[in-house]
C-alpha cells in the first residue's frame, strides 16, 4: 500500500451530486497517499478505519484553498469563543470542526472541515504539495462555499463554473510547478521539513572516534514531532552522537542531518535480526507453536531457550501423509570459522543469507520456509512524550472524541493529538490532585518508557482543568476486560497478561520507581490485548483523605502488604504483594479479592497471616508463584525480575 503522508478526522460536507441529495456532514478519516485522498468511516468505540467511503485521484485536484466561513453556522462548526473551547462540562463545544477547505476535482469542490486551524494548514500545504505537478491547476477559484444551487461568492449556478477570485500563489510555485513538469514526482516534504534547519554536511568522524560511536537500524519508520526531531526510515543506518538512559537520543542521518530520536524505534546495527518480519524476539517455544499452526508453512525465527545467544528456526509444515502437521524446531548452528548452517552443511555468513536460501531451498528442512509468521502486527511502538523535550502539550492540538470513562481526578477521553496520534486525555477535576507536585514530577514520569507500561506523552498545564495525555488503550481498563463473560481465557492467555504486567514491574523497580496502587483497575488493555501497567506512582498526587489513609474507604487495602497497612511503609516489595493480588484476580477473572470480607476483616484477615485461596484457572505451580508475592516479610517476598524468570519458566514448559 502506499505511504500515508496524513491521516485525520474531519467533518466532510456531502457533495450533493444531485440536485435533491440532502446536505448533510459527516465524521470521516481522511487519508492522504501521493496517489489519492480517500475518506473512511471511523469506528471510534476501537479506534479504528472502518469501510471505505470515497476518494479523489491527485492528479484530478485542481485547487485546494480554504473556504470562508458560513455565516451562523452551528454549534459544531462554530470557532469556539476565547476560554470556551476546553470547557469541560459543554462535551459537543470541543467537537467542533470550525475550520473548512476545499479540494476541488471535475466533479467539483468537496467540502472537508478541520478541528483547529493548524491542521487545516498542514492539509492544504501537503495537498498543495502532493498536487504541484498536475497539470490542470487552475488560476482562479471560489473562495465561498456552494451551496443551494450556487456559489456564494458569485452567484455563478454550476458547480463546474470558473473560479470568480485569483489564487494568490505567493511565491508563484504553481506556475513554476507546471513549466517544469517532471514525468516523476518528488516525495513531497514531511511537516516539520520545511522549518527544519539543514545543516551544512559535517565532517565525517575521525576513524578512532567512529569506532567508538554506535551505528544503529530503524526498525520503524518515525515522522518528527517537533522540529529537534530526526526522521527515521526503517531499514536505514544512524550514527548515535549522543547515547543516555534517556529515552530520546541524538542522532545523525546519512545526509548528515541531526536530531533527537526514540531510542526505542532503533537497534543496534550488530543485532539487526530485529529488522526481519520473521524474527521475533522473547517468544517462547509454546507461543511459536501456537502462531505457527494458524499457518501451513509458516516459520519463525527465534532465540534459543535452551541455548543463550543462539538462534531457532520454528516451521510448520503438512504432508499428504501427515494431514495434521508438524512443527519442528532447528537450532542455527555456527561453525568455528563463525558460518551459519541449519540441518545440512550449507553454510553462510550471515543469519538473513541462511533465511533466504533456506525460502527456496528446503535442504532437510521439513519444508521450505514459505511465509515468515510475526507475534504482532509489528506497529510502531509508543515514543516518550509527543517528540523529543515537548512535555508541555497545546491543547489547542487535541481533537476529543469519546468520553471512555471518569476515575479519581474525573473524566477520561479518548481524542486525537494533531489529528492523527490516538491519546487518552485526563481531565483533572479541580481540587482532586496536588497539581504543582505533580507537574514538577512529570518530567520524570515521561522518562520512563516501556513497551507493558502506558506511556505518559504530556501535560496541559496552562488552563484549568489540567489535562494528562497518555498512550490510548483501546481495550480500556484489564478488570473490565478480564469480566467480560463472553470471552473465554485460555491459561497461557492468562499467563500472559501476568507475565506483561511483571515485564513493566521489573523495569520500574530497575528504576527504583515504586507504583503504590498496583491492581488489575490500574492496567489497561491495547486493541492487540497487550496488557500494561498504568497510573503509576499516580497515587501520591491524590487529595481524598478516603483514598490515601489506610482506614480510608477508597484505600487498596485488599492489595495492601501487612507492613502497609500497619506502618505506611512502602517499598519494591509492596509493589510485589500487589502483584500477587493482581495475578490472583487474573486468574479468577476480575473477582474481588477477600470478596466476603470487608476492609477492616480483609487487613484482620492478612495481618494473622491468611491469604487468598488458589482460583480454578490457577495451575499449582501459578499458585505458588502468586503465593510467593505474600510472605510476611518484605525481604522474603521474590524481586519483580525473579517473578518474571518464574513466570517465563512456565511460558516454556506449560502446553
Ligand atoms: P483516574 O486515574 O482518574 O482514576 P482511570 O485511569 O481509572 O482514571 O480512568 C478511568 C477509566 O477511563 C478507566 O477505567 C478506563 O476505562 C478509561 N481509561 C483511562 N485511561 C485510559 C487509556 N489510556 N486508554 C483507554 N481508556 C482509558
Amino acid at each position: 500500500m502506499a505511504s500515508i503522508i496524513l491521516e485525520s478526522i474531519f467533518l466532510k460536507r456531502s457533495q450533493q451530486k444531485k440536485k435533491t441529495s440532502p446536505l448533510n456532514f459527516k465524521k470521516r478519516l481522511f487519508l492522504l497517499t501521493e496517489s489519492k485522498l480517500s475518506y473512511y468511516e471511523y469506528d471510534f468505540e476501537r479506534g479504528r478505519r472502518g469501510s471505505k467511503k470515497g476518494s479523489v485521484d491527485i492528479e484530478k485536484i485542481t485547487c485546494v484553498e480554504t473556504v470562508v466561513p458560513e455565516n451562523n453556522p452551528p454549534p459544531e462548526r462554530q470557532v469556539p469563543k476565547k476560554g470556551e473551547d476546553y470547557n469541560m462540562e459543554q462535551i459537543s463545544i470541543i467537537e467542533r470542526f470550525p475550520y473548512p477547505f476545499q479540494v476541488v476535482y471535475d466533479e467539483g469542490p468537496l467540502y472537508v472541515f478541520s478541528p483547529t486551524e493548524e491542521l487545516r494548514k498542514r492539509w492544504i500545504h501537503q495537498l498543495k504539495s502532493v498536487i504541484r505537478y498536475n497539470s490542470d491547476l487552475v488560476q482562479k477559484y471560489h473562495p465561498c462555499f456552494w451551496i443551494d444551487g450556487q456559489y456564494l461568492c458569485c452567484s455563478q449556478t454550476a458547480k463546474n463554473a470558473m473560479g470568480c477570485k485569483i489564487l494568490e500563489s505567493r511565491n508563484g510555485s504553481l506556475k513554476a510547478g507546471r513549466s517544469h513538469r517532471k514525468t516523476k514526482k518528488p516525495l513531497p516534504p514531511t511537516p516539520e521539513e520545511d522549518t527544519m534547519v539543514m545543516k551544512p554536511l559535517p565532517p565525517e568522524p575521525a576513524p578512532s572516534a567512529a569506532g567508538e560511536m554506535k551505528k544503529v537500524v530503524a526498525l520503524y519508520n518515525y515522522v518528527p514531532m517537533n522540529v529537534q526531531d530526526l526522521q527515521l526510515q526503517k531499514g536505514e543506518e544512524y550514527l548515535i552522537l549522543e547515547e543516555s538512559h534517556l529515552p530520546w537520543w541524538k542522532a545523525r542521518d546519512k545526509n548528515g542531518r541531526e536530531g533527537y530520536i526514540p531510542s526505542n524505534y532503533v537497534t543496534a546495527t550488530s543485532n539487526s535480526l530485529e529488522i526481519y518480519e520473521w524474527y521475533s524476539k522473547n517468544i517462547t517455544r509454546s507461543q511459536a507453536e501456537q502462531l505457527l499452526k494458524q499457518e501451513e508453512g509458516g516459520f519463525i525465527v527465534r532465540d534459543s531457550t535452551s541455548k543463550t545467544g543462539k538462534y531457532t528456526v520454528s516451521v510448520y509444515a503438512k504432508s499428504a501423509v501427515d494431514p495434521q502437521g508438524m512443527i519442528r524446531h532447528y537450532v542455527v548452528c555456527c561453525t568455528p570459522q563463525n558460518q551459519y548452517y541449519l540441518a545440512e552443511k550449507h553454510l553462510f555468513n550471515t543469519i538473513p543469507e541462511l533465511i533466504t536460501y533456506h525460502q527456496h531451498n528446503s535442504a532437510g528442512l521439513i519444508s521450505r520456509l514459505k511465509y515468515p509468521v510475526s507475534r504482532h502486527q509489528k506497529s510502531a511502538p509508543s515514543t516518550a512524550g509527543l517528540g523529543y523535550g515537548s512535555w508541555e502539550i497545546d491543547p489547542k492540538d487535541l481533537t476529543f472524541l469519546k468520553e471512555l470513562g471518569t476515575g479519581q481526578f474525573g473524566v477520561v477521553k479518548y481524542g486525537k493529538w494533531r489529528g492523527q496520534y490516538n491519546v487518552a486525555i485526563k481531565m483533572i477535576r479541580e481540587g482532586s490532585m496536588s497539581e504543582d507536585e505533580f507537574i514538577d514530577e512529570a518530567k520524570v514520569m515521561m522518562n520512563l518508557s516501556h513497551e507493558k507500561l502506558v506511556q505518559l506523552y504530556g501535560v496541559c498545564t496552562k488552563q484549568r482543568p489540567i489535562f494528562i495525555i497518555t498512550e490510548y488503550m483501546a481495550n480500556g481498563c484489564l478488570l473490565n476486560f478480564l469480566r467480560e463473560t463472553q470471552r473465554r481465557f485460555q491459561p497461557a492467555e492468562l499467563l500472559e497478561m501476568c507475565k506483561d504486567v511483571c515485564e513493566a514491574m521489573e523495569y520500574l523497580e530497575s528504576k527504583q520507581f515504586l507504583h503504590r496502587d498496583l491492581a488489575a483497575r490500574n492496567c489497561l488493555v491495547n486493541d492487540q490485548g497487550i496488557v500494561k501497567v498504568s497510573d503509576f506512582g499516580l497515587s501520591r498526587y491524590v487529595l481524598d483523605d478516603e483514598y490515601t489513609s489506610s482506614m480510608g474507604s477508597k484505600f487498596p487495602v485488599r492489595w495492601s502488604p501487612p507492613e502497609v497497612l500497619l506502618y505506611s511503609k512502602f517499598s519494591s516489595k509492596s509493589d510485589v504483594w500487589s502483584f500477587g493480588v493482581l495475578m490472583w484476580e487474573v486468574y479468577s477473572l476480575g473477582k474481588m479479592p477477600y470478596e466476603r470480607f470487608n476492609n477492616s476483616e480483609t487487613t484482620e484477615h492478612v495481618i494473622q497471616g491468611l491469604r487468598l485461596y488458589r482460583p480454578q484457572q490457577a495451575s499449582e505451580r501459578v499458585y505458588a508463584i502468586m503465593y510467593s508475592c505474600w510472605h510476611e516479610k518484605a525481604e522474603e517476598r521474590p524481586t519483580f525480575s525473579a517473578l518474571l524468570g518464574s513466570i517465563v519458566d512456565i511460558t516454556d514448559e506449560e502446553p
